[in-house]
């Protein structure tokens, strides 16, 4: 019998499809928008200004100055061309740094995003907003910073990098391999997630062989909304709350922090609650979750040592007084020794036992 559960989230309206980026001036008439600034980081400049041009008159202004972990200047620099440029919304190009950016800006002054998602980091579909200011990454969630539409073109992902895409797309893994385990868990997220699961375990290998499949890009984009419509929808634990540590305190990046941590916390978990990995388990045709993920990343290439992001063996006593420091829900009650060894693990990289 189901169990009583509450599911409570709201999406975004979604366009899908090669060619979506073609209907942003229609979307935005829906929306009732007509001054957009188009937002993007520097290394995908151009397509924001190739969209604004597409635009014409739709769109007054290009920021392209959007980077990782949102800090809190860039956006008073982006709001004040807002401001001056006279805009009604945002158009955010780009994946999570660039969506954080439009996201920052909504918080700010309510304007309507719209989204046009090129990694599969799964931002765009959540009402989360993380921004970092002296230094200190903190998390805001808001129904103001939930973009109104996101657009997912296949095509414009055609030349995200593979290692980004592999790493991007063990970045959106975790958001659902997370949502299994959350307290919070619930037949309709758990249903997203492992079907999101499923269709990036079938995209990331084709994306590997042939990174301009439209196939493999639009299952691996789907595959990712769904992700992250989990990460919106349930509570993260151990994984999240440890890739936000490690990554505020020694400036990490983002998805590659997340490939390589994932097998490890994930083989942590399992041993509390193995009935909630078992499908992933299976998915991977291995006998537990983290071995399979670990065999999995390895196979595409990942990267899967802390130590090649510059994490030192002293470190690791610190990171883990962190992680322990301050407490939160996971199904795994953490202790410094657990974790420590989890650390060491992922630091090694060595298959999870
Ligand atoms: P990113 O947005 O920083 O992109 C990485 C690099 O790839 C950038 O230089 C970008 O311009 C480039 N790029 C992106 N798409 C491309 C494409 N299709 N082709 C070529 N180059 C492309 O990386 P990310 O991992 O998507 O986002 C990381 C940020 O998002 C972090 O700050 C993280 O905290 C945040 N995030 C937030 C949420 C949320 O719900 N709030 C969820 C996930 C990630």
């Amino acid at each position: 019998m189901t169990e009583p559960f509450t599911f409570d989230s709201t999406i975004p309206r979604i366009v899908f499809g090669v060619g979506s980026i073609s209907k942003v001036s229609e979307e935005l008439g829906r929306l009732g928008c007509g001054r957009a600034l188009v937002l993007s980081t520097p290394q995908q400049e151009h397509d924001a200004r190739a969209l604004a041009s597409a635009l014409g008159r739709l769109s007054v202004a290009v920021f392209s100055r959007a980077v990782m972990h949102t800090p809190v200047d860039v956006t008073t620099e982006a709001l004040s061309m807002f401001d001056g440029s006279g805009a009604d919304c945002v158009v955010s190009l780009g994946g999570g740094s660039t969506i954080g950016l439009g996201k920052a800006i909504a918080f700010r002054n309510n304007a309507p995003q719209l989204v046009v998602a090129t990694t599969y980091a799964g931002s765009e579909v959540t009402p989360i907003l993380g921004q970092t200011e002296h230094g200190i990454k903190t998390t805001i969630r808001a129904s103001s910073v939930l973009p109104k539409t996101v657009i997912y073109d296949p095509e414009l992902t055609f030349g995200l990098p593979v290692p980004m895409s592999v790493t991007s797309g063990l970045n959106a893994m975790a958001h659902a391999i997370e949502g299994l385990y959350a307290q919070d868990r619930n037949p309709i997220a758990s249903l997203m997630a492992m079907e999101g699961i499923a269709a990036l375990h079938k995209a990331l290998p084709a994306i590997v062989s042939s990174p301009r499949s439209p196939v493999a890009r639009a299952e691996a984009l789907y595959g990712s909304s769904l992700c992250g419509v989990v990460l919106g929808a349930v509570g993260m634990s151990l994984h999240h709350k440890l890739c936000h540590t490690l990554g505020g305190t020694f400036d990490l990046p983002h998805a590659e922090t997340h490939a390589i941590l994932l097998p490890h916390t994930v083989a942590f978990t399992e041993q509390a609650v193995p009935e909630l990995l078992a499908p992933v388990a299976r998915l991977f045709s291995s006998p537990r979750a983290g071995t399979g993920l670990h065999d999995f990343a390895l196979s595409l290439g990942a990267p899967m040592r802390l130590r090649d992001l510059g994490v030192t063996a002293d470190d690791l006593d610190r990171a883990t007084a962190l992680a322990v420091s301050n407490p939160y829900w996971t199904p795994r009650p953490l202790e410094a020794g657990g974790v420590r060894a989890l650390l060491q693990d992922a630091w090694e990289g060595v298959r999870p036992s």
